[in-house]
């Protein structure tokens, strides 16, 4: 028998098994239903933190811009897609421009930790595929317009930064615990003074010496 034949005649258990095995997995998903969803006329629902593309908000009392073109975002958005110029008012300032270029976005979520009045959030949805750039370069407007259209993501800079500071009860410890590293020492004020030193004041603290954080 020519080698090439042998080969094949005994690899015929091994493609058997394989043969086996994969039916087997067919047969197992036979009746299970589809873990697939015929999008977009069937949605997920998406988890809470989801993170879709931007958006910003409008005061749900006032009506008004949440937005106060603090440039926050501007700067800590590490590709650097947000620009933002601010338009100074009597009451309170606003953003004359904001346009964030979505194709470059990383969806990192900074600019939402940071935005102090919650203006810019992310959104449960990625529903902007389009073949044309121009169209995910997104000004003022359209981002407000987004903002009404889809639903929000849980994460408002608010709600992050609270998750993120100490518990309360750390909280309110922690004044206490710094007032009392920075009060004297009592063995220190107690200790009689060495007899060849003149100097009877208690010792200050040395300037290398690490400061007690008030925070
Ligand atoms: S999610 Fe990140 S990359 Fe996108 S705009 Fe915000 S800070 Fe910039
Ligand atoms: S979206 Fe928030 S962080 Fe950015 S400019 Fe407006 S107020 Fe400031």
């Amino acid at each position: 028998m020519a080698p090439e034949r042998a080969g094949f005649w005994t690899e015929i258990p091994q493609l058997t098994r394989a043969i086996a095995r994969a039916m087997g997995v067919t047969f197992r998903n036979l009746l299970r239903r589809p873990i697939t969803v015929r999008y977009p006329t069937v949605k997920r629902v998406y988890p809470d933190r989801f993170r879709g593309i931007l958006a910003l908000t409008y005061d749900g009392e006032t009506g008004e811009e949440n937005c106060i073109g603090c440039r926050l975002c501007e700067y800590i958005c590490p590709p650097q897609v947000i620009k933002v110029e601010m338009l100074k008012a009597e009451k309170r300032n606003y953003a004359k421009t904001f346009t964030l270029e979505l194709y470059s976005c990383e969806f990192c979520e900074l600019c939402v930790q940071v935005c102090p009045t919650d203006a810019i959030i992310m959104l449960k949805s990625f529903d902007l595929a389009t073949a044309d750039r121009r169209e995910l370069l997104l000004d003022k407007d359209r981002l407000h317009a987004l903002g009404l259209q889809f639903e929000p993501s849980w994460a408002t800079g608010n709600r992050l930064r609270d998750m993120q500071a100490p518990p309360k009860a750390a909280k309110a410890a922690a004044p206490a615990a710094a007032a009392d590293r920075r009060a004297p020492e009592p063995a220190a004020e107690a200790a009689p003074p060495a007899p060849s030193s003149p100097d009877r004041r208690a010792p200050e603290a040395s300037e290398g010496a690490p400061t007690a954080n008030p925070e």
